[in-house]
């Protein structure tokens, strides 16, 4: 017979969503489970809605009975009057709970799934808050100090069994049994029959993966109270149920939405997992514990919320309400009075060293999810991130999310690709990797990744083989050589259309070895020097000398070509340790780009004095990022003729006259083209941006890879429109240029100068040739 259902009624669907995938990992899909959250069409709204209610109740309709849990208020107002909505024989199988949402959620799902009867799924639900006060009475038992046995432990307060998942006890199984402790009242505890004297509290993750505990170890469970039996009886079914990686499983499908590849390529190498990712954190005192705490807590909070946003991290998110590793941290900064910062990074710093030494392949690779949310609620504190992944050896990368700041110091010849539990087709980490030439892959969401030794990978469909046996590696590799490589030389940088018109491609560079591949492949020019990636990874602004040299060496292979150099555009994905920009809410929509160059005039005046002094002896132009009002740009222009006459009070030789242009990337720009006619030299549209804010679509959020096109009707709408109404020479050099799906729309749109990642100057311009000796024919 179907055991109790359960019902949550919440104003929000994406907080019951949330509290359901919760919830599906540790019973599984049996359990009978419904959502009626949220109201108006598809429950969008925050609010609930009686006959959703009513509807949820009649589709479960379980003869075991079904238990509501409501979150607040409201809540329980709509289920009473759903309530009266049902046939009486229905309403009397139905019973409201008073647990708390989540907590008493997950207690009652574990009940009900275990084939508990209606008043006792209630009775856990009930106990739902009980074991939170238990959990902060009893937590202070860590790692190092196990909770000692009040009394000698008695049979029937022991069970022991051998583990027999080939994985040993890694995290999916340990998680399972963290919040199977969780959901009683007594203290439950776990160690290895080969290591009696350690033993951890069966609450805390990090504490079991720590035991190290391998398959054909026994294991020794402890608890009391009478539910012993039952804690047992679940948590040997936990451990019994395999988890080893499905061999047909080895081809991971592709996850985004949007196919066609993220970055193109094809790699095969060992697999590294890479460690050393977490900030080194001075070690600085605060006397106000208090303060520090908060401050604590706001991080893992915001955290929280990041990762909720990414249902592949679930398990991992996890480890951030790990009691160990929170009452050690709290410890820390209440004994010890550590600021918030090295207090966190310290526990997290050992507690992943701990892992490191664990001989599992999978429990270790949790180290690195470790390190990784460990950096999270660093960056959350304010601190900037470490970035350099060096592997030793060429070696494919398999990594949380790839930031910016890390993606910059990727060498092509160290690392053969990257494989990313996120990630998003848009990012600036994948602009850096196309650039760079490194295949990569988004969203791969499959576990046994991180027990592979090996992989091959293709970054234009995707795939992902384990371990690759060598006849398939064979099979591969010649089927790769058969594609067309990157040619040495080339003169891909000029087309002539059937109207007469010239077509120039131009390169989007950010280093030098990426000038060098535009000059031999023949760029017309460089449309745009990001340069905020040389900042990303400095604690401090570098000095004016550190930055022309920079800026030098990028520029030397482009010697005798123009040479557009974009102002640091910093903010919202690429936040500056020295620019503080303060908390914002949403800062995709705050103070970046030329926005944030305004408030920090002084940077902005710096970089200008390097720009003109590294653009000496070249053809240099200075473009301005995130432009929305004409008056900006008047304001830009004041500073940019302060720099020129700083350097020549200084007689320091630099370029003058520079032209000085505009990204086009906020759709007020291409609306009101009229007002930067008289004021801007030339226009470059930034299709990311532009994409973004015209369709309101996050450009780094991988659910939204699909929606952020730029081939929307409205953004070539706004690319014919800047076309139309500049006066002034117009180019573009969002991604979408070098895109052989959209940029032959562009040129439809009149656009006659394309900037794109170098290496995709062979491919673009073929297709673009062939089509326009189709149209001659
Ligand atoms: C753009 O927005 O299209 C652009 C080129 O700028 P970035 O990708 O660096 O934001
Ligand atoms: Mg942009």
């Amino acid at each position: 017979m179907p055991g109790v259902a359960i019902l949550l009624v919440s104003h929000s669907r994406s907080l019951a969503e949330a509290t359901a995938a919760l919830i599906r990992q540790v019973t599984g899909a049996d359990l009978r489970l419904a959502l009626a959250a949220g109201s108006g069409e598809e429950g969008a709204e925050l609010g609930t809605d009686v006959l959703a209610i009513q509807a949820a109740i009649e589709a479960l309709d379980s003869p075991a009975g079904t238990l509501i849990l409501m979150d607040m208020g409201s809540a329980l107002l709509s289920t009473e009057m759903a309530l009266n909505l049902l046939t009486d024989s229905l309403r009397e199988r139905v019973q409201l709970s008073s647990g708390p949402f989540v907590e008493g959620a997950m207690a009652a799902a574990l009940a009900a799934s275990g084939g508990a009867p209606l008043s006792a799924v209630r009775q856990e639900a009930e106990n739902g808050l009980g074991m939170k006060q238990q959990q902060l009475a009893s937590d202070r038992n860590s790692l190092e100090q196990p909770p000692p046995p009040a009394t000698p432990v008695t049979p029937e307060q022991q069970r022991r069994l051998r583990l027999s998942d080939p994985a040993g006890l890694h995290l999916r199984p340990a998680a399972a049994l963290a919040k199977l402790a969780l959901a009683r009242t007594t203290p439950s505890r776990i160690r290895a029959a080969r290591h009696p004297e350690q033993a951890a509290s069966a609450t805390s993750l990090t504490a079991m993966l720590g035991l190290d505990l391998r398959q054909g170890d026994e294991l020794i469970m402890e608890t009391s109270g009478a539910d012993a039996a039952a804690f047992f009886d679940a948590a040997a079914q936990i451990l019994a149920t395999p988890s080893a990686p499905n061999p047909a499983d080895q081809i991971v499908p592709r996850v985004p939405s949007r196919p066609g590849g993220t970055v193109a390529g094809f790699a095969q190498g060992p697999l590294l997992i890479p460690k050393a990712l977490l900030a080194r954190v001075p070690e600085t005192h605060d006397p106000d514990s208090t303060k520090s705490l908060q401050q604590f807590q706001a991080a893992l909070e915001k955290v929280q919320q990041q990762l909720s946003n990414h249902p592949i991290v679930a398990a991992q998110a996890l480890l951030l309400q790990d009691p160990v590793l929170l009452e050690q941290t709290r410890k820390r900064i209440q004994e010890d009075h550590l600021a918030a910062a090295p207090a966190w990074a310290q526990v997290i710093t050992e507690a992943a060293a701990r892992m490191d030494t664990l001989s599992d392949p999978i429990v270790r690779a949790r180290a690195a999810d470790l390190r990784d949310l460990g950096q999270r609620v660093l960056q959350a504190l304010g601190i900037a991130v470490e970035s350099t992944i060096s592997p030793g050896a060429p070696a494919i990368l398999l990594v949380d999310e790839l930031l910016p700041s890390v993606a910059l110091h990727l060498d092509p010849r160290q690392v053969l690709g990257v494989i990313d539990r996120h990630g998003s087709t848009h990012s600036h980490a994948a602009i850096l990797l196309r650039g760079a030439g490194i295949p990569y892959i988004i969203n791969a969401d499959n576990p046994a990744l991180s027990s592979a030794r090996s992989v091959a990978m293709d970054g234009t469909t995707g795939e992902i083989w384990l371990d690759p046996d060598p006849v398939t590696l064979k099979k591969l590799l010649e089927h790769d050589a058969t594609r067309c490589a990157l040619p040495e030389q080339g003169d891909y940088g000029q087309i002539s259309l059937s109207d007469g018109s010239r077509l120039e491609l131009w390169a989007n560079v950010a280093s030098a070895a990426e000038a060098d591949t535009a000059r031999r492949l023949g760029a017309t020019g460089i449309g745009l020097l990001r340069t905020e990636f040389f900042f990303l990874d400095q604690q401090t602004l570098p000095d004016e000398e550190n930055q022309t040299r920079a800026l030098s060496q990028i520029m030397a292979p482009m010697q005798g070509r123009p040479i557009i150099v974009r102002a640091l555009d910093a903010g919202a994905d690429k936040p500056l340790g020295f620019m503080p920009l303060g908390d914002e809410a949403n800062p995709a929509l705050g103070r970046r780009g030329l926005r944030a160059l305004l408030a920090f005039p002084d940077i902005f005046a710096l970089q200008l004095r390097a720009m003109l002094r590294a653009g000496r002896n070249h053809q240099l132009s200075i473009m301005l990022p995130m432009v929305t009002n004409p008056e900006e740009l008047r304001e830009a222009r004041g500073i940019l003729e302060q720099a020129h006459h700083t350097l020549e009070a200084a007689g320091q030789a630099h370029r003058w006259p520079v032209s000085l242009g505009i990204m086009a990337e906020v759709p007020a720009v291409a609306l009101c083209m009229d007002g930067f006619n008289e004021l801007a030299d030339f226009v470059s549209i930034g299709s990311n941006d532009l994409t973004q804010y015209t369709l309101a679509s996050d450009r780094s959020n991988p659910l939204l890879d699909a929606l952020g096109n730029a081939a929307h009707p409205a953004v070539l709408e706004l690319c014919r429109k800047i076309a139309r109404d500049s006066l002034v020479p117009v180019s573009i050099c969002g991604e979408a240029a070098g895109d052989p799906d959209i940029a032959p729309l562009l040129v439809d749109c009149g656009l006659r100068r394309l900037s794109m990642a170098p290496r995709r100057l062979p491919e673009i311009f073929t297709l673009l040739s062939q089509r326009s000796s189709h149209t001659h024919e």
